[in-house]
């Protein structure tokens, strides 16, 4: 089989520039773009990408080793289709204002140079929770750091509308409802009386008060802000637009973190009573009745929300669970209690055709169990997000987006061109804040030249519901489809005294272990206050804790975290609260 030598490529003005990385060892197989090995200037570190796959037969630097154009890396065994195809060029870091090729450039199909107005070390392309925290963390390194928003304000979806609104709202809706539900103790305090203008003053002046917060940490930081759309036009370059003004950025590293957008649903006819969760986060009006298209996390928080503020609401959710993917014994209580409350809680219904009146939304459904058509004031649609990978020209770049719009990473957040990163929504499930945030922070910090890799054990889901439902790392489902041995340990609230004062005992909390070594593979609550409950179990899960840790550990009385050490000693069969015959 052919062989080659793999050399230092053009460094334009760099000589003598030190290893301070080698990222292969001999025998290793590597492909087209793996970094070989690190490089560190005064003025940035940068990967050497292999420009051929096959066998690393031998290494020819170590960490340490000072190198310059020309000089040997590996002598490698080429793979029969492993020949390099263009010459490698790796970015001279800084400055290089104009005409920047790229190692990405020289592996993707032959990119011409692009000239750009400015160049700046990192570009992050996204200021919501992923690009912000990475734009951040990044400063925090030294690293000089540009951030490219579209909006206005910082803090994409999660800030301006999404978790924090919503959570705001749904705060609201939960004091309405506790206080209607006071009745049952002999308390009540007659019909509210709502100002929903000063209510939605409320909530954005509290996402105003975290988006301007923002503002003041980027300058902080001195993490320059560039409001306007980007777009990959070159590996290399990014163009960004606002209005008519257009300028080309080019860049060392950059990490992608667009986010995601609602799915519309085809067919469905223009009409500002149509909504996704934004214009339902607006809150422009309580419609008398409200149908929300979407039994997942989203649809069933707003339909929360509007039920507290006094519509009369139907869920119409096409699976035959209401928040698929989520056990479903978890989800039997707040079905239960939605059931209850709302007009119609339709599940395995799909919704036929949607058509606009002057006097309402006339909705079709299909299915089983389906009802007759009906009319609804406003209709809410939240039936899922999509990636908006598609919608950043990455070709230009060489990224590899798949066809929903997901962009791959590894451990380490890189897509497939090596100086490029990507985080958050963008990346995959879940799509959630904290996912993003964690992630952002591993790319910043290999932009840094650090040693990270996103290695998180379990991340929690929850939904803010009434009550609210959480969970983390396995889940019973997942064990039982993929033949995970596991074994459950479970504490009922009715049997918890403060879950009985709080007038709430329809929850529970349920602990998987690992058989043998009794460690935590999962848990799941379900409950007022889950989603603040979970966090032990996460905690559990990443420390590797055992039952008999989390029965050990003395938890407060009367509280609600009592019942996942009560789950722990379920399962120890340690616990006395209960009688388990069999289990002592
Ligand atoms: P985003 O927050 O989507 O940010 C992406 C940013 O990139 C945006 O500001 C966008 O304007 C910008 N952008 C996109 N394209 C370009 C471009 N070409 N040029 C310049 N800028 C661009 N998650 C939770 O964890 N907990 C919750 O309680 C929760 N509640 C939610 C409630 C709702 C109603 C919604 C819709 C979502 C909720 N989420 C929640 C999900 C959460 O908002 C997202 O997971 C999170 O915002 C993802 O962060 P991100 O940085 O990846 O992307």
């Amino acid at each position: 089989m052919a062989q080659m030598q793999i050399v230092i490529p053009n460094l334009g003005s760099f000589a003598d520039v030190s290893v301070i990385d080698v990222l292969v060892a001999v025998g290793d197989r590597i492909e087209i773009d793996t970094p070989l090995i690190t490089l560190e200037t005064d003025k940035a570190t940068m990967d050497v990408p292999s420009p051929a796959s096959g066998r690393v037969l031998k290494l020819l630097v170590a960490k340490g080793d000072k190198v310059s154009h020309g000089s040997v890396i590996a002598d490698l065994q080429l793979d029969e289709s492993g020949a390099p195809t263009v010459p490698i060029q790796v970015a001279a870091p800084a400055p290089a204002p104009a005409a920047v090729a790229t190692a990405a450039a020289a592996v993707a199909p032959a990119a011409p140079a692009v000239a750009a107005d400015r160049h700046v070390k990192l570009l992050v392309l996204g200021g919501g929770p992923g690009g912000y925290t990475a734009a951040f963390r990044a400063a925090d390194l030294g690293q000089p750091v540009l951030l490219v928003e579209r909006w206005p304000m910082l803090g994409g979806v999660c800030l301006n509308v999404g978790c924090i609104p919503s959570k705001s709202l749904l705060h609201v809706a939960k004091v309405l409802d506790d206080a209607r539900d006071l009745v049952a103790q002999g308390v009540s305090f007659g019909t509210p009386q709502m100002d929903f203008e000063k209510l939605r003053g409320w909530k954005n002046a509290i996402v105003k008060k975290l988006t301007s917060g923002l503002t003041t940490l980027a300058r902080q930081r001195k993490v320059e802000v560039l409001q306007g759309v980007g777009r990959f036009v070159s590996p290399h370059v990014i163009e960004v637009s606002r209005d008519s003004q257009r300028q080309r950025i080019s860049f060392d590293h950059c990490i992608i973190a667009v986010g995601s957008e609602a799915v519309k649903l085809p067919l469905s006819p223009h009409d500002a009573r149509l909504m996704d969760s934004t214009g339902a986060l607006d809150l422009t009006e309580v419609p008398r009745r409200l149908l929300v298209i979407g039994g997942g996390i989203i649809g069933l928080e707003m339909a929360c929300v509007y039920s507290a503020l006094g519509s009369r609401v139907s869920v119409v959710e096409l699976s035959n669970q209401l928040i698929p993917g989520c056990d479903a014994d978890l989800v039997r209580p707040l079905e239960k209690r939605i059931k209850a409350r709302y007009e119609q809680v339709l599940v395995g219904v799909k919704v036929a055709a949607i058509a606009a009146r002057s006097a309402g939304l006339d909705v079709s459904f299909e299915g089983k169990g389906a009802p007759a058509a009906q009319r609804y004031d406003r209709v809410l649609v939240a039936v899922g997000r999509t990636p908006n990978g598609k919608l950043i020209s990455a070709d230009a770049a060489g990224i590899a987006v798949d066809e929903r719009g997901f962009i791959a990473v590894d451990k380490q957040q890189r897509t497939n061109v090596a100086h490029i990163y990507a985080i958050g929504d963008v990346v995959g499930q879940p799509m959630l804040a904290h996912k993003a945030t964690h992630e952002a922070k591993v790319a910043a910090e290999v932009v840094a030249g650090h040693k990270s890799a996103f290695d998180a054990r379990a991340i929690p889901s929850v939904a803010y519901t009434d009550p609210e439902i959480a969970w983390v790392g396995l889940t019973e489902t997942q064990a039982r489809a993929q033949g995970t041995p596991f074994e459950k340990g479970q504490f009922p609230w009715a049997a918890s005294g403060r879950a009985l004062s709080q007038g709430r005992e329809e929850g529970f909390t349920k602990l998987l272990f690992e058989p043998t070594t009794r460690r935590v593979l999962g848990g799941g609550i379900v409950g007022p206050n889950a989603g603040e409950l979970i966090a032990e179990v996460g905690l559990a899960i990443e420390m590797g804790a055992d039952a008999m840790d989390i029965g050990l550990t003395v938890h407060a009385h009367p509280t609600l975290s009592e019942t996942v050490a009560m789950s722990a000693e379920a399962f120890a069969g340690t616990l006395t609260d209960l009688y388990l015959p069999g289990k002592r």
